[in-house]
């Protein structure tokens, strides 16, 4: 990842992550930080960068000429996502950490004095970020504070990847109380079931501390929590065709856009997924307009929402511009209307069972980069980078014949099972199997149930499913891809 940050104070930024995490994943590629001198572009011969503000009031402001000529020089004037930091934008968050984690490159622009021209803001920034209710004296503190969170939820900046499911604000819980060597402390005893060993028991006692945390302390998150829980609870009435919206929720991804009854919206931010099922077309056509302008896939449980998402004519985006020049009348479902096409049919399948399953082949391993043009060459359904991006979060297996990779399997980005796949010469071996199987117990050791989506029509695929043990939905859902 890519990140610029324009500053009058280039030295503070670039100070404070020498020596950090952060400095060592820029060592290592995986991120690059370059602070640009906002200074540096002013085209006046003092370098002066501010004035005072039209209309009188305290203090200076920094003008938009070297805020733009500074954006221009890294973005080449094109659109990068550039968050302006300032206590008039919506409060920083750990989903908006994990959303922005996934740009290719961001840029940040710090505000000294009073702020900035509004004119350039309106020019180049794409999010106005805050990082509290208190005004502090420039931008570079917030944007160090933002860069962190961001940056630590990159894949491959702290070792271990999984750490962040563990963590306060994950599913909207606060992180349970953690205890380490001496046993006893001043008097105090670390809890016994931590010394158990009994990781089922560990893993209860430390749900129950979170909730009862954060029923405490933020009653706000709790309050969200205990809603998506409830969710679950009625989804899990049909487990079989809901599994899809069941585990996104469970693991912690989606948030609620809309429930009513048996109409149900969410939305997984991070991979811009929006999961919707519909008692009727007239509740459908509500929830659409509520489904997020970013939506880049809906899974849709009814094929009436299709028609809408696919249907020809005019898009969201021509809404006012009818064949007369007059102001068109038909409804643009938030913008969706016409925007989506399918991209398959599938049914669901699941394996409830909590025990994990055998793996006959054993040389199965985690893939890494070495592996990408090998598994991508393979694998026709997704582009290279939505591999790459697989790979990079740790969620790529393959089985391998000595040093030859003969098959991998992997989770997608929204966490079914699937990218599966075995070389010609290394079929009817069991090896799909044994894939199968592997990211099967990965996921079981989450707590999760997994669950794949298979193409109508898929015999052979259907086969394996039920070979390791997993049932199928009795209905379908469709996935619809943008345009
Ligand atoms: N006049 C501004 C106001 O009242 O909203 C405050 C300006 S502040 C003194 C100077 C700069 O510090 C801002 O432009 C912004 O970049 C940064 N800043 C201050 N407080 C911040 C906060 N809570 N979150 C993010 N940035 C902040």
């Amino acid at each position: 990842m890519k990140i610029h940050i324009l500053t009058l104070f280039p030295e503070m930024i670039e100070g404070c992550f020498k020596s950090s995490i952060i400095g060592r994943a820029a060592q290592k590629e995986i991120l690059s930080l370059h602070a640009v001198d906002i200074r540096e572009y002013s085209t006046d011969k003092h370098k002066k960068v501010d004035d005072y503000p039209y209309g009188g009031g305290a203090g200076m402001l920094l003008q938009a000429q070297p805020v733009y000529d500074a954006w221009k020089s890294v973005t080449g004037g094109e659109r990068v996502r550039t968050v302006y930091l300032t206590p008039q934008g919506v409060p920083f968050s750990q989903n908006m950490a994990a959303e922005l984690a996934e740009e290719p490159e961001l840029v940040f622009l710090c505000g000294h004095y009073e702020g900035i021209d509004q004119r350039v803001l309106e020019e180049t920034v794409t999010d106005y970020v805050s990082i509290g209710d208190y005004v502090l004296t420039g931008g570079e503190l917030p944007a160090m504070v933002m860069i962190d969170a961001v940056a630590r939820l990159v894949p491959g900046v702290l070792g271990n990847d999984s750490s962040a499911e563990e963590e306060s604000f994950f599913n909207d819980l606060l992180e349970y109380p953690q205890y380490t060597r001496p046993e006893v402390w001043h008097g105090r005893k670390a809890p016994e079931v931590l010394l158990s060993g009994d990781h089922r028991r560990i893993t209860q006692w430390r749900l129950e501390q979170s909730e009862h945390l954060t029923e405490k302390v933020r009653p706000d998150l709790y309050g969200r929590y205990e809603r998506k829980q409830r969710l679950v609870g009625q989804l899990l009435k049909d487990k079989r065709n809901h599994i899809h919206m069941i585990e996104s929720l469970r693991r912690g991804r989606a948030e609620i856009i809309w429930w009513e009854g048996e109409d149900i919206l969410i939305y997984d931010r991070k991979c811009a997924v929006c999961m919707i099922t519909a008692s009727s077309r007239k509740a459908g056509e509500k929830m659409l307009e509520l489904a997020p302008a970013e939506t880049e896939t809906f899974v849709s449980s009814q094929e009436y929402l299709n028609e809408i998402l696919c249907a020809d004519g005019p898009t969201g985006a021509q809404r006012e511009q009818d064949a007369c020049g007059n102001s068109a009348v038909f409804r643009d479902f938030g913008g969706h209307r016409g925007r989506y096409e399918v991209h398959s049919q599938c049914y669901q399948f699941l394996y409830t069972p909590k025990v994990p399953l055998p793996v006959k082949h054993k040389d199965i391993r985690k893939l890494t980069l070495e592996h990408l043009d090998s598994v991508s060459g393979h694998y026709s359904y997704e582009g290279r980078e939505y591999v790459e991006g697989r790979i990079r979060e740790g969620v790529m297996y393959g089985a391998f014949v000595g040093d030859l990779l003969v098959g991998f399997v992997g989770m997608h980005n929204e966490g079914s099972l699937g990218l599966l796949h075995v070389a010609d010469a290394y079929r009817r071996q069991g090896i799909a199997v044994s894939l199968e199987a592997y990211m099967i117990n990965r996921i079981l050791e989450k707590g999760w149930i997994p669950y794949g989506h298979v193409i109508v029509g898929n015999e052979m695929s259907f086969a394996l499913q039920e070979k390791l043990g997993l049932y199928r939905s009795s209905r379908t859902v469709w996935w619809l891809e943008r345009k």
